[in-house]
């Protein structure tokens, strides 16, 4: 048995190799760049206006308009004081432009320009290497490419982007009750649901499950299904068998596959028979059969290890800290990870606590994280991992 911390020691400090790949831009939302990227050139390139209006040549409110700039326009004004040249967002500003002008604060007769107010040097002028310099590091290689971050990597001129591999998931599940939903229920069956919460808990954070097996309590079936699965899997996640009754036979089909355990058992609650192994390259995680067990098992430890073998420097162990709404004893021996759920800046902790209840992980949107036998006031900071 090991404590929770120790479990995160034993899997933030296993060895991994990480791949990497080219990927098209709109292709990579929630993969990391396996190398820096830096700015191959001022960002804007050009001085350009920040508005609709006029680029205005001296500092006074009376002008003459000469001319026009659009954005794209690759038209050059050699501008005089007191001159000006209708100007549109976007649009390169001209040489010795001092400033621009809004419309809305002109007024405009012929070619005569009147300003409503007096305008500043440099003002409305978006400046050629404001925002980025040319060699200067926007993104350090582990940076997790969001939506704004493909923006950004696109407005570069980078069409390619060098990331990190994803791993590949495959899933077991294991129990002779479990049927598929959809099926009709036979007394002492329950429906198969932890392959679809844990496919989707891995989509969820952009990782795709390949396989997707259910297996009977049989110790040749789940050593050759264990086998077959870890041929194409980087991380095979089960669930299912592996506490200690008389039909649980994941941890002994994973050692006669020559899976070696990292850690079995984490002293928690829920998800106290949570094993953690792996073979060469090949990790393995047994989640308890419990669907909130093995939900909240995923959340605490096997994304954290997914964003560690996509090279992320991302853990997903982000956690966030709300006062309790309520008094709060827990009364347990092992520290626990609570279904709760946080609204108006505050953490409740839900009913329906069971390691088989999923009805209240459903309706939370956090995990509260509270020592063994701890009394909370009302008001008391509580650790929270979101879990939206
Ligand atoms: P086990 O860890 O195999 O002892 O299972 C613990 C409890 O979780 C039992 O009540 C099982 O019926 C239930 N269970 C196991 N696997 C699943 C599953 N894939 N979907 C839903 N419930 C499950
Ligand atoms: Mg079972």
């Amino acid at each position: 048995m090991v404590t929770i911390e120790e479990a995160h020691k034993i899997i933030k400090d296993q060895k991994v190799k990480l791949k990497t790949e080219t990927r098209k831009l709109s292709d990579c939302l929630g993969f990391s760049i396996s190398e820096d990227i830096n700015a191959p050139f001022d960002m804007p390139s050009f001085d350009n206006s920040a508005m609709d209006g006029y680029a205005l040549c001296g500092i006074s409110q009376e002008y003459t308009i000469i001319g026009e700039v659009a954005a794209g326009d690759k038209k050059e004004f050699e501008l005089k004081n007191g001159e000006a040249v209708r100007i549109f967002t976007g649009a390169k500003v001209p040489k010795d432009t001092s400033a621009v002008m809004m419309q809305e604060k002109t007024r405009v007769a012929g070619n005569k320009l009147t300003l409503e107010q007096m305008p500043k040097e440099g003002q409305s002028i978006r400046r050629k290497g404001e925002e980025l310099t040319q060699g200067q590091l926007v993104f350090e290689k582990g940076y997790s490419i969001t939506p704004a971050g493909i923006g950004l990597i696109g407005s570069l001129g980078i069409q390619n982007v060098e990331v990190f591999r994803k791993p590949l998931i495959n899933l077991i599940t294991t129990g002779n009750e479990l049927i598929e939903p959809g099926k009709p229920k036979a007394e002492g069956q329950i429906y198969e649901s932890n392959s679809y919460a844990l496919a989707s808990a891995c989509e969820q954070f952009g990782f795709k499950c390949g396989n997707k097996k259910q297996i009977e309590d049989d110790f040749e079936a789940i050593k050759s299904g264990i086998k077959k699965s870890l041929e194409t899997a980087d991380v095979l996640i089960l669930s299912g068998g592996i506490s200690v009754g008389d039909y649980d036979f994941v941890k002994q089909a994973l050692e006669e596959n020559g899976v070696e355990e990292q850690f079995y058992k984490v002293f928690q609650k829920p998800g106290k028979p949570l094993y953690f192994g792996r073979k060469e390259d090949k990790f393995v995680f047994a989640l308890p059969g419990n669907p909130a067990s093995s939900l909240s098992c995923f959340y605490v430890y096997v994304l954290p290890f997914l964003y560690q073998l996509s090279g992320s420097k991302k853990n997903g162990m982000e956690r966030y800290s709300f006062p309790i709404s309520h008094d709060f004893e827990n009364r347990g021996d092992r520290p626990s990870f609570l279904k709760a759920k946080i609204s108006n800046g505050e953490v409740e902790i839900l009913d329906g606590q069971g390691s088989s209840m999923i009805l209240s992980m459903a309706q939370g949107n956090a995990l509260a994280f509270i020592d063994a036998e701890t009394s909370l006031k009302k008001g008391e900071q509580v650790q929270c991992l979101l879990i939206l």
